[in-house]
């Protein structure tokens, strides 16, 4: 459920009309919905109740300083996986012992920024890793907390892209080596072992994936105690899928997932991480745009949009599909037509959905972007020298540009020309 809804006739986004804001801001933008986001992440955070835990908000996801402020004041931790989001999350006011850093490529910069500033857990994604940071840890005189990102070589059954959790991705250590690496983990005198991380990837649409994971790590959990190590965290990584569409089969809610993991991990007593980005940001955003033309092709209609690919990359990248609604509402009865849906860059792949059914629209009229909150903002990029769009934040009635739309000026004068030029 989110909260952007049909009013009167017009989209609104929370109590704000869609409408209002791109008068203000102009077009293209994200809108984030507060009440959204906070939703999610609490019906997280309730579906774990009973257990010890700590819901990590993964902010590659969405990492405005304003999304990670309405999070982190709602009591979520965040899980990063870069220095320039750790700096982020302690920017938007989040402690150190509430952020879980993951990632394959921390570099020994990277580490000392978290060990200075502060850190929950290093999730290790390999030996050469561990030992970087066990002495980096040493020359600050600290020991640093681990888990171990296990791969449990199981089939996630999403796209191959977002697919982290078999043998063949870069991720993890390959769980039948566990017991070897936390040997050398406990070895190092920077390090100290708190638990296990795992994460098979990204928009699961079924729980059979995460409950083969989980029983993995059970077991594992059980070998590594006996082992003599000290177990009591488990980092369940993210991945729940979202809705895309209205229309297709309802992915898993949060409370079953609670009470798979309560299933296959509440007998162990270990405190409980999970790492949810797309679920908790995805539907709590729009990208709203204008249609520049309507343009008559051969065989079809073009809906010419002042959206692009460099603004929401997930139909280029992932095939991804989102939900285009017009922000007038329809009038009832009123015939739809099909139109391909494109942007303005210079590429073929510009191409948001093809014969995509809508009602009929003219130049100057607002469409939106369902679902675009999740790997949209933080994606985009200037290509074409298209500036970055603004992101809006809607709380109740209000609304706030959280990220302003930079001018051209800006935007060239990130450059520098060399003296000899
Ligand atoms: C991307 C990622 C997540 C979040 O995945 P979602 O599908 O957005 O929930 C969590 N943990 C790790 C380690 C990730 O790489």
């Amino acid at each position: 459920m989110d909260h952007f809804l049909y009013r009167d006739g017009a989209l609104y986004a929370e109590d704000v009309p869609v409408a209002e804001i791109a008068a203000a801001v102009g077009t293209p933008f994200y809108v984030y919905s507060s009440a959204t986001l906070l939703r999610h992440f609490r019906l997280f955070d309730e579906a774990l109740a009973g257990m010890d835990h700590l819901v990590c908000y993964a902010m590659k996801a969405a990492s405005n300083q304003a999304i990670l402020k309405t999070l982190a004041q709602a009591g979520a931790g965040m899980d990063v996986v870069s220095q320039g989001e750790y700096l982020r999350a302690k920017a938007a006011g989040v402690s150190g012992d509430k952020i879980v850093f993951s990632g394959v490529g921390k570099t020994a910069e990277e580490i000392r920024t978290a060990l200075s500033g502060g850190i929950r857990q290093f999730n290790v994604e390999s030996e050469p890793e561990m030992e970087v940071i066990s002495a980096v840890a040493q020359e600050l005189g600290q020991v640093a907390p681990i888990t171990i990102r296990v791969n449990p070589d199981v089939d996630a059954k999403t796209h191959a892209k977002i697919a982290t959790g078999k043998s063949e991705n870069k991720f993890g250590i390959p769980i039948a080596r566990a017991r070897a690496v936390y040997a050398h983990a406990a070895s190092l005198p920077g390090l100290q072992v708190v638990g296990i991380d795992v994460h098979i990837g990204s928009q699961l649409t079924d729980l059979e994936p995460f409950r083969k994971a989980y029983e993995k790590v059970a077991e594992l959990t059980e070998s590594l105690r006996a082992d003599g190590h000290d177990i009591r965290r488990l980092d369940l990584g993210g991945g729940l899928g979202i809705p895309y569409t209205r229309s297709n089969e309802a992915p898993p809610l949060p409370v079953e997932y609670g009470q798979l993991i309560k299933e296959t991990l509440g007998h162990l007593g270990c405190e409980i991480e999970i790492e949810p980005g797309r679920l908790i940001a995805g539907n709590a955003g729009l990208m709203v745009s204008r249609v520049i033309y309507v343009k008559s092709g051969e065989d079809r209609e073009f809906l010419i949009i002042d959206g692009a690919m460099n603004d929401l990359i997930r139909p280029a990248m992932y095939e991804a599909y989102h939900d285009i609604v017009a922000v007038t509402e329809p009038a009832p009865g009123i015939e739809s037509l099909a139109y391909d849906i494109v942007g303005p860059v210079c590429e073929s792949g510009d191409t948001f959905a093809k014969q995509r059914t809508m009602p009929p629209l003219v130049a100057g009229d607002l469409i939106a972007f369902r679902s675009a909150g999740a790997y949209g903002a933080v994606m985009a990029s200037e290509y074409n020298s298209r500036p970055l769009i603004p992101e809006v934040m809607v709380n109740g009635d209000q609304f706030a540009v959280i990220r302003a739309r930079p001018d051209f000026d800006e935007m060239i004068n990130r450059d520098t020309i060399p003296e000899w030029l």
